[in-house]
C-alpha cells in the first residue's frame, strides 16, 4: 500500500459551517424556518431562477417536480440510462413508465436523436441529467420537448454551478433539481432544491414538501390564528431543516472558490494526461460552463492490458480512491427483469460503462494529492500499455 492516500471525496466543511450550525442549535428553532427561506433566496439568485423550494434530497425534489407537472399512472417519462437510481425511481412512484435513452459517447449526456425516437403519445416529460456537471444539449432537448408538448425536468444533481450558453443551469427547463448530498459540489449532508420560474408549480411543490398543507392568506386575518391549517392534498415529508440550510448558506458563499479549485484540478489532469492516447479525457463543450463535479476518464481497452476494474484496483493500491459513474440503469436487475433489457439495447452506455473511471476532484485536494493522482494514473498506464 502507498503511504500517500487520496480518498475519492472529502466534503469541504469549515469553521463557518460549524458556527452557523451551532447558532441554529442554540436558537430554539431547528426545523424549516428563516434559514431555509434565506438559503432558498440566495440559491434562486445564484442560479437565475425566480423560485426555489428546498427539499431534504434531490430525489424528493424530482418527485415533487413530477407531481407539480401532473404526472399520472401510465405516463411515459424519458430518462437517460447513464444516471443514478433516483432519476428513474421517481417515475415509478407514480406508476408511470421510465423510458430509457442511450448516451452520447463523448459527453455521456442523453443522446438527443435517441430521445426523439422514443417520444410517443404517452410521453409526458423528459428528465435530462447534466452528467458530471457538463450541461446537456438543452437547445436540442427543449426543441424536441416543445414540438411534442413535453415538460423538461432537469436532474442537475451534478450541475451546481454549471452554465449553458451564458445562462446558469437553474431555469433552462420547466423545473431544475439539485442535490446537496455529502459528495456533491455543495453539501448540506443531505438536501436538495427545486428551482423554476413558474409560480404555481413552485407553490405546489412547496406545499407537497410539507404534507400538502396550506395556510391561506385570509387565515392571517381570522381568529383561527397561527395554529390553523388545511390539507389540500396528501403530500410528503420532504422539508429541509434550518440546521441543514445553515450549512447550505455558508457553502453557497464559498461556491465560487470551490468551482475554481475543481477547475484547476480538471485543467491539471487534462494537461498532464494529454499525451496518453490510452485515455479519453472529459472536455468542456464549447459555450458551456462545466461544474466539474466529476472527472470521468474513458480507458481505451484495446491499447491497455488491464480492465476498468483492474485499473481501479491498481489506483487503490497506489492510495487513490476512484469510482464509477454510473452502472447504467438498464444493466440493473430490476430494469432487466421489468423491461427485458439486454446490453445491446443501449450500446453506447453498455460499452462505455466497461471503460469509465471517476478520479478524485474536490477543493480539499492539496497540490501533492493532485500530483499523486496524476503520477498514479501515469504509472498504471505505462505499466499496462500494450
Ligand atoms: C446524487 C444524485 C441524485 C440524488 O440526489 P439525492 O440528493 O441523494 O437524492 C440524483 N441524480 C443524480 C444524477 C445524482 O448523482
Amino acid at each position: 500500500m502507498s503511504e500517500h492516500q487520496v480518498p475519492f471525496h472529502l466534503p469541504d466543511i469549515g469553521k463557518e459551517e460549524i458556527s452557523a450550525v451551532t447558532e441554529v442549535l442554540q436558537s430554539g428553532w431547528l426545523t424549516t424556518g428563516q434559514k431555509v427561506r434565506q438559503f432558498e433566496e440566495h440559491f434562486a439568485a445564484q442560479v437565475g431562477a425566480e423560485y426555489a423550494v428546498a427539499t431534504n434530497s434531490c430525489t424528493a425534489a424530482l418527485h415533487v417536480a413530477l407531481e407539480a407537472l401532473g404526472v399520472q399512472e401510465g405516463d411515459e417519462i424519458i430518462v437517460p440510462t447513464m444516471t443514478f437510481a433516483a432519476t428513474a425511481e421517481v417515475v415509478a412512484y407514480f406508476k408511470a413508465t421510465p423510458v430509457l435513452v442511450d448516451c452520447d459517447p463523448i459527453t455521456l449526456n442523453l443522446d438527443v436523436a435517441a430521445l426523439s425516437a422514443k417520444i410517443t403519445r404517452r410521453t409526458k416529460a423528459v428528465i435530462p441529467v447534466h452528467f458530471a456537471g457538463q450541461p446537456c444539449d438543452m437547445q436540442g432537448i427543449l426543441e424536441a420537448a416543445a414540438s411534442h408538448g413535453l415538460a423538461v425536468v432537469e436532474d442537475a444533481a451534478h450541475a451546481f454551478p454549471s452554465s449553458y450558453r451564458g445562462k446558469p443551469v437553474g431555469a433552462l427547463g420547466d423545473i431544475t433539481c439539485f442535490s446537496f448530498y455529502a459528495t456533491k459540489t455543495l453539501t448540506t449532508g443531505e438536501g436538495g432544491m427545486a428551482t423554476t420560474n413558474n409560480q404555481a408549480r413552485a407553490e405546489r411543490m412547496r406545499r407537497m414538501t410539507l404534507h400538502g398543507i396550506t395556510r391561506d392568506a385570509w387565515m392571517r386575518y381570522s381568529d383561527a390564528g397561527s395554529w390553523y391549517y388545511e390539507i389540500g392534498a396528501p403530500g410528503y415529508k420532504y422539508n429541509l431543516t434550518d440546521i441543514a440550510a445553515a450549512i447550505g448558506i455558508e457553502q453557497l458563499a464559498k461556491a465560487g472558490r470551490f468551482l475554481e479549485a475543481r477547475r484547476k484540478i480538471a485543467a491539471a489532469y487534462n494537461s498532464e494526461f494529454a499525451d496518453l492516447p490510452e485515455l479519453r479525457l472529459p472536455l468542456e463543450s464549447p459555450g458551456s460552463g462545466h461544474s466539474w463535479h466529476l472527472y470521468v476518464i474513458q480507458l481505451d481497452l484495446h491499447s491497455l492490458r488491464i480492465s476498468r476494474n483492474g485499473f481501479i484496483e491498481a489506483l487503490k493500491k497506489s492510495g487513490v480512491g476512484a469510482s464509477v459513474h454510473f452502472i447504467p440503469l438498464h444493466l440493473h436487475p430490476y430494469y432487466r427483469s421489468r423491461f427485458g433489457f439486454t446490453p445491446a439495447d443501449f450500446p453506447v452506455a453498455s460499452e462505455t460503462f466497461e471503460r469509465i473511471v471517476s478520479l478524485p476532484i474536490y477543493p480539499r485536494m492539496t497540490d501533492a494529492d493532485i500530483r499523486h493522482v496524476i503520477e498514479s494514473v501515469r504509472t498504471i498506464v505505462a505499466e499496462y500499455r500494450r
